[in-house]
């Protein structure tokens, strides 16, 4: 299988060039030529381990992998890394299940993906005789970057370079970036927010004289972003094996359709789902969940996206976006696969900042609704869970509750819905003792709140926590948003 620029049909690559490449030369993203099936039935995945499951659903997808290949990454990946032996877990509360993808590395959800895009990179380069050195550009909205860094320090053959907004993160999400170790790796901080980062990240990509720069010395780019095919195709495995886990407990019958609820920032999350469901998962709606920056509730409601409004920063700071990358696959599958079209609609919004989809458009997306909670909600349903079922929930995971609770309220439809839970409340401590003792945290020390947060929830201190109390800062690079090129060139010597 081949996959397309959504840009461009007459850009047609390998998926391991796609990996490679990240993003296509023409500004458009990777996506599959057809839609594959899966090949073993519900019922066999459901004996299945988490890696069996990830073999059957990624040999769909990166076709040109041998099978060797592809199971050395699945096994180099998945293994004691993950803090439960399942590498997910299913958590049942307040009348949904919990999938929890936050046991990784650095405990949020992008460890799921992370683990394994180095072995795939390294791998494609092998495979297409790439000699130069790969150098991973990423911008951050908190979790990313360091799952990146974790995934790529030190593997042979890479640099990483991360971008993330200053004041746009949580102090444990940034002191989990800036004490990273290993010889390969460069954190900077920006003064502008996370749309700021990944836009001047997208604009190196797309930087041809840079591009030649980097030649010269025997380098080239790839993104860690949930723009590479790399990053969404293991995001799909997760939905299969939590479906496969659900029948295996009996909670759904064979082919029983279910919800799944996923809190949103670029899209990829939940794209993955969409996927899923394409590749024959039974899945009725896709419940896409929004914090206070709600342009995906807005888009699912009336067909435009329209960034042009205030940049919120909230206690869910990785779901802080205005330009969800990955709407554009959506957009190209629901035009019937028109690059023209897409690439039409993708130059309104970059001229614009906004777009309306056509009505034919509209009708494809109709098995996704949208919803939105505003912090005051988020607070509101942490506290709830936390009282009536015991269990904590941080602040993401808490969007797409509360969203997901509403939504059944709201339309009646109760499909078992699984929500994906996407970082340990450890993350995000501040917000989420704030929210279990109903007070604001303002002044705390964030490993204070850490050990309240031990104390109020019961869960053992992750050793992505542990790792940060007393590490060395070793990046302290600030720039300005439009210093980013400069501050690559010079960590790169160019
Ligand atoms: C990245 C992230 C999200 C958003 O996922 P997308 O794939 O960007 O939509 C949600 N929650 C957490 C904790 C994240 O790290």
């Amino acid at each position: 299988m081949k996959y397309l620029s959504t840009r461009n049909s007459k850009i047609k690559v390998e998926a391991s060039e796609a990996i490679l490449k990240g993003l296509s030369e023409d500004g458009g993203l990777f996506v599959p030529e057809t839609m594959p099936v899966l090949k073993k039935s519900l019922k066999e995945l459901s004996a299945m381990t988490y890696r069996e499951v990830a073999y059957e659903v990624m040999s769909l997808f990166l076709t040109d992998y041998t099978k060797e290949e592809l199971t050395a990454c699945i096994d180099a990946a998945y293994d004691e890394k993950f803090e439960v032996p399942d590498i997910a877990d299913l958590h049942k509360a307040n009348g949904a299940w919990f999938l929890e993808l936050w046991h990784g590395k650095t405990i949020a959800f992008k460890d799921m993906a992370l683990s394994i895009l180095p072995h795939l990179l390294t791998t494609a380069a092998r495979k297409n005789n790439i000699k130069d050195e790969i150098v991973i550009l990423t911008a951050t909205s908190g979790d990313t970057g360091k799952a990146a860094l974790a995934g790529f320090a030190d593997v042979p053959g890479t640099r990483i370079i991360v971008f993330y907004p200053k004041d746009g993160v949580s102090r444990v999400q940034e002191l989990q970036m800036v004490t990273q170790k290993g010889k390969n790796t460069k954190v900077i901080a920006i003064r502008g927010n996370f749309d700021d980062a990944q836009n001047g990240v997208k604009e190196m990509f797309n930087d041809k004289e840079l591009a030649k720069k980097l030649s010269d010395k025997g380098l080239r780019f790839s993104s860690a972003n949930s723009i590479n095919i790399g990053r969404l195709v293991p995001q799909v495995v997760y939905y299969v094996w939590a479906y496969a886990k659900l029948l295996e407990k009996g909670e759904v019958k064979d082919g029983e359709e279910i919800n799944i609820t996923v809190p949103t920032g670029n899209f990829g999350n939940i794209l993955a789902a969409y996927y899923a469901k394409q590749i024959g998962l039974p899945v009725n709606k896709l419940i896409c969940a929004s914090n206070d920056n709600k342009v995906l509730y807005d888009f699912f409601k009336t067909g435009t996206y329209d960034r042009n409004r205030d940049f919120i920063l909230t206690t869910s700071p990785s779901m802080d976006i205005l330009i969800s990358s990955n709407l554009e696959r959506l957009i190209y599958h629901s035009s019937g696969n028109d690059a023209e079209k897409c690439a039409e609609l993708m130059n309104e919004l970059k001229t614009t900042g906004k777009y309306t989809v056509t009505s034919d458009m509209k009708e494809r997306m109709k098995d996704f609704t949208g919803g939105f909670a505003v912090q005051s909600e988020v607070s509101e349903i942490i506290s709830k869970i936390y009282k009536n079922d015991g269990y904590t929930i941080d602040t993401h995971t808490a969007v797409g509750a509360f969203v997901a609770d509403r939504y059944r309220k709201e339309t009646g439809d109760d499909h078992l819905t699984v929500i994906a839970s996407t970082a340990s409340p450890y993350k995000f401590s501040r917000a989420v003792v704030g929210a279990i003792r109903e007070k604001e945290f303002k002044t705390e020390d964030d490993f204070a709140l850490i050990g309240m947060l031990k104390e109020l929830s019961g869960l053992p201190l992750p050793g992505a926590v542990k790792e940060i109390m007393d590490a060395e800062i070793l990046h302290d690079t600030v720039c300005e948003k439009d210093k980013m090129k400069s501050e690559v060139e010079k960590a790169l010597s160019l």
